[in-house]
């Protein structure tokens, strides 16, 4: 009887002018002609995808692909570009890199007079008396490489207070109107944790003022209002759909940004995904463990389940905290900024209740200290009573490592989250700062991913430019981006495009529990897609810079398309 069925059926539908292809089950949007790598081991290539829906339903060859299209399909032709998962940025502050968008943003300025110009032009639109901020400069570049001054600001600004941040967040340029205003002058002692940079003849303030000592002019700075908090969450976002982030991994801040995320994503306002963190120890962190975690919220768009912990300073201030002292400063190893006792109690608590730990750590001693601390915290725990048995604790830039450490990291689970575009900046000093032995175990991207852990990639942006192709370029080059490298920077651990694609999808999907849920182009995941104008998995590695984002897809929306 089903043989006979089957034999009518099967004769009815060649009888019947049937479209070419039956179609299997019709989705919302079919990608076509795409030059896809899916990031998924087992079926690496693809041309189309199938999208119903926030998932993907099908990955595969064109041909199979118009199985899914029906009526209502919308059919998008790639025109042979390049799809990848959709990149996530595993350590950036959105609020910092909004900040830098509405503020005067001075990322990539070339020279003093470059500089000097683009500071120019804001304070020809400001009132007389109104404050110009800016942050992103950095001069090691510049010709001389040295810092820029208040009387090199005051020629162009001699009526507005100005401060302007260096990238990397340690130092400020403030003019002569803004020291004023501030009462800095040559008799202001060097508050705790900072530094009044002088003039060597005349004892005067020069304007920059190092770690701590920005405050003092800063706290003159008009606060943040609540609404430019948001533009700034807004113009962050925005940029980093435009340059093809899907996903970032916002390494701390506190419940203000939680609150104002959850607005924006209520109103529709951003599409973004943030997996958030928060600073410990702490009050914000104390809340977190007492409220618990919020996993998966607006369309699994919003995470928060992570508190940020800061173990020391950065390489460049000499805040690192190292094993021993700084070849270019033997008085001075660096310091830790958290105390074990603190740390520790809160360490246990979270395991109990399913918090994830993330710590920044770029000294060798801070690496082994929170690795320290990390074990004893485990030992306490004992996976039967945690809510999360493998809590894939995370430290932050694990930069300066020494070499016997590395194997620990694979041992304990524990995930270093690094920043490929770190290395390409910091290693035309570290090694003065470092001496030449202890690169080896610095920015070891390579020696990690072999120890048997994976390595998700981040930008740390505002304090690197935040760009996916500046990122991917440094992992696989390893080379500053016109092309150089230096003794010491270790070529053997720059890694292959493939690596360097997990990097960025898969790898940051598992340090945030989401590897089932996303980071690769495979069937049941959300349809996240950075679509690009170049194939970066071929092209010789100066080309990977110039190359755009010309489409963001999450989960299955066009959020951005370049015209
Ligand atoms: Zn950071």
């Amino acid at each position: 009887m089903k043989l006979l069925l089957l034999v009518a059926s099967l004769l009815l539908l060649s009888l019947i002018p049937a479209p070419k292809t039956a179609v299997v089950q019709s989705v919302d949007v079919v990608f076509k002609n795409g030059n896809v790598y899916t990031a998924n081991d087992k079926a690496p290539r693809a041309q189309a995808i199938a999208v119903k829906a926030d998932r993907i339903v099908f990955a595969g060859s064109n041909a199979d692909a118009q199985k899914y299209v029906g009526q209502n399909t919308r059919v998008v032709d790639l025109k042979g570009n390049t799809v990848l998962p959709g990149f996530t940025d595993s350590h950036q502050h959105l609020s910092g890199v909004g900040q830098r968008e509405m503020t005067l943003n001075l990322e990539g300025t070339a020279s003093l007079e470059d500089f000097l110009a683009k500071v120019k032009a804001r304070v020809d639109q400001a009132k007389p008396g109104d404050w110009v901020t800016g942050r992103g400069w950095i001069e090691t570049h510049w010709k001389p490489p040295v810092f820029p001054t208040r009387w090199d600001l005051d020629k162009i600004a001699p009526n507005n207070p100005v401060i302007l941040g260096r990238a990397d967040g340690h130092g400020a340029v403030a003019n002569s109107a803004a020291l004023k205003l501030a009462g800095v002058d040559k008799n202001t002692p060097d508050p705790f944790g900072g530094e009044i940079s002088k003039d060597k003849q005349s004892g005067e303030p020069n304007g920059m003022l190092l770690d701590g000592a920005q405050g003092l002019v800063r706290q003159r700075v008009p606060r943040t209002s609540t609404a430019d908090a948001e533009r700034a969450v807004v113009l962050g976002v925005k940029r980093n759909i435009e340059l093809g982030w899907t996903q970032i991994q916002d390494a701390g801040g506190s419940y203000a940004d939680v609150e104002i995320f959850k607005k924006l994503y209520e109103a529709g306002t951003i599409k973004l995904r943030i997996y958030k963190a928060v600073h410990g120890p702490g009050p914000s962190a104390t809340r977190l463990l007492s409220e618990g975690a919020t996993i998966g919220a607006y369309g699994n768009r919003f995470t928060f389940r992570t508190i940020k912990v800061v173990s020391d300073g950065a390489l460049g201030s000499r805040g690192a905290a190292l094993l021993s002292p700084y070849s270019d400063a033997p008085d001075t190893k660096g310091f830790l900024t958290v105390k074990a006792e603190e740390l520790r109690p809160m360490l246990i608590d979270a395991l109990r209740k399913g918090i994830q730990v993330e710590t920044h750590a770029i000294g060798d001693y801070a690496n082994r200290f929170v690795l320290d601390e990390y074990e004893a915290a485990f030992k306490a725990v004992p996976e039967g009573e945690r809510k999360v048995a493998e809590p894939r604790w995370r430290i932050e830039h694990a930069q300066i490592v020494n070499p016997a450490d590395i194997p620990r990291f694979a041992k304990l689970g524990i995930i270093p989250s690094m920043q490929p575009s770190h290395a390409i900046g910091d290693l035309f000093f570290a090694p003065s700062r470092l001496g030449m032995d202890r690169l080896a175990g610095a920015y070891a991207w390579e020696t990690f991913i072999k120890s048997g852990i994976v390595v998700p990639g981040g930008s740390d942006a505002p304090v690197e430019r935040g760009e996916p192709m500046i990122e991917f370029y440094a992992a696989v080059a390893r080379k500053d981006q016109k092309g150089f490298s230096g003794e010491g920077w270790h070529p053997e651990e720059a890694v292959s495009r493939e690596q360097a694609l997990k990097m960025f999808t898969i790898w940051p999907a598992y340090a945030a529990f989401e590897e089932k849920l996303r980071g690769t182009i495979e069937a049941g995941k959300l349809a996240d897609l950075t679509i690009l104008s170049a194939d970066i998995m071929k092209i010789p590695p100066a080309e990977i810079l110039k190359t755009r984002c010309v489409m963001t897809v999450i989960n299955g929306e066009i959020v951005f398309a370049a015209d």
